[in-house]
């Protein structure tokens, strides 16, 4: 079957005037996805960062298919079910002590609506109203109107810029430059920019990922936490794209010491199956909202809170972790990710070589760079047309793989972003400009 644009799909960042091919993948199975003419694809970006061990793990899908025999869905508000209980309970175990509280919804950017809502709700109910948040420049957070508040200004919210609320911007810690960042956060929550007190600081922990793949070092998160652990300002981690093994850890604040206020989970939560994602939150943050008033009752809520079936799929990925060797097949897909970036690293073709755990990323140098630059989709649709899944994020390429990623897939991968760099003059000049 052809879709050939006859769908009437409207599909999420993708230029329908461009004319791209879309392709109909049928099937999935570790690391590739397989159109019904038996074409196949290396998965090299997770399917977006969520594929943590692999289309289709069996586990997981039997763990789905059990639980389609038990309970479909159930409302979540006065009701639970084996399944959440399960989840939350072993959430807790594996998170630092201080997080006692989940609050379940169904995706990242919810999961970080609620974070700002808890935060909000913590100062209003202790009646020290604070309503500014804190965000770290070049920083995503989701495509909700709250999420993209807090996210980077840009061309992907134009549209929306007069609705979105203001927030305290933080300066990306670049190299070099990180005592500045930590100096911009101190006086921000000392509330000297605005005479009052922030009620948050949101960060992407260790690794900005929409924002470029933007590396920086644990001992600044470590600093940044320090600094509005002093000032009493909430931190939120957003680890909903670096949590489950991406970054080396399980979670990037594990391996900078730090144990956030609030914590954002999606994306592997189900090992990619399932839309789900989980708030954490410390003790003192529930205990706001607890209460025998019911206005102090923390309203949200969405249809699939906690649906079971996802829930199970979530039970499966944990177990998975808890018996299989995931940080053994992290630590050597990380090591392959080295060995690969550093064998191009001197190419004066590209700039910023850089790793953290089994993400890996560079840019391509072109004479025109910008994320609107025609190059992009024509290095989308070259790798697709070499059978690899890579969707570069303007000239910024980077592979972030399921960690069962075979040696010779992985190589392949590297061997298209290799031809790439040959090809991009071509492309360049195709696209006008070079
Ligand atoms: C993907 C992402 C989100 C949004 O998650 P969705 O499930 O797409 O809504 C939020 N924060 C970060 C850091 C992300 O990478």
């Amino acid at each position: 079957m052809r879709l050939d644009h006859q769908s009437p799909i409207w599909h999420p960042f993708t230029q329908h005037g461009l004319g791209d091919r879309i392709p109909l993948i049928a099937r999935g199975e570790g690391a590739r996805l397989y159109d019904a003419q038996g074409n196949s694809w290396i998965d090299a970006i997770s399917s977006w960062w969520v594929t943590t061990h692999g289309h289709a793990h069996p586990r997981i899908m039997a763990a789905i298919r059990d639980q389609t025999e038990r309970l479909d869905q159930l409302i979540f508000a006065g009701w639970t079910h084996a399944p959440a209980e399960t989840l939350a309970a072993e959430l807790i175990r594996i998170t630092p002590d201080p997080l006692t509280r989940v609050f379940f919804s169904d995706s990242g950017s919810t999961s970080v609506e609620v974070a700002l809502k808890m935060a909000l709700g913590y100062w209003f109910h202790i009646g020290e109203p604070r309503s500014r948040i804190l965000v770290l420049e070049h920083s995503y957070h989701g495509d909700t109107i709250g999420t993209m508040s807090v996210g980077e200004r840009g061309v992907y919210n134009r549209a929306w810029q007069p609705l979105l609320f203001d927030v305290g911007t933080i300066p990306f810690p670049r190299e070099g430059m990180e005592q500045a960042t930590l100096d911009a956060l101190e006086a921000a929550c000392a509330g000297r920019e605005t005479g009052s007190a922030p009620a948050a600081f949101i960060v992407e922990p260790l690794i900005l990922g929409a924002g470029g793949m933007l590396i920086y070092p644990a001992w600044v998160l470590a600093e940044m936490r320090a600094i509005c652990a002093r000032h009493g300002v909430l931190f939120i981690a957003d680890e909903v794209m670096t949590g489950w093994g991406r970054t080396g850890t399980r979670f990037a604040c594990d391996s900078a010491g730090v144990i956030p206020d609030i914590v954002c989970l999606s994306k592997g939560l189900t090992g990619g199956a399932m839309p789900l994602a989980v708030t954490l939150c410390i003790e003192p943050i529930y205990q706001a909202h607890y209460s025998t008033d019911r206005a102090r009752t923390f309203y949200h809520s969405s249809s699939y809170t906690a649906n079971p079936i996802a829930c199970a799929a979530a039970n499966a990925n944990l177990e998975i972790w808890r018996d299989e060797p995931v940080q053994q097949r992290i630590d050597t897909l990380a090591d392959a990710q080295a060995a690969h970036l550093a064998m191009l690293s001197h190419d004066p073709r590209i700039a910023n070589p850089r790793r953290l755990g089994t993400i890996a990323a560079l840019d391509i140098v072109v004479s025109d760079g910008g994320y609107l630059s025609n190059l992009n989709p024509r290095l989308i649709a070259f790798y697709r047309d070499r059978g690899v899944l890579l969707r570069p994020l303007g000239n910024s390429v980077y592979l972030m793989p399921p960690y069962c990623i075979a040696p010779d897939e992985l190589a392949a991968v590297w061997a298209a972003i290799a031809a790439s760099l040959d090809a991009v003059e071509d492309m360049q000049e195709a696209a006008g400009f070079g």
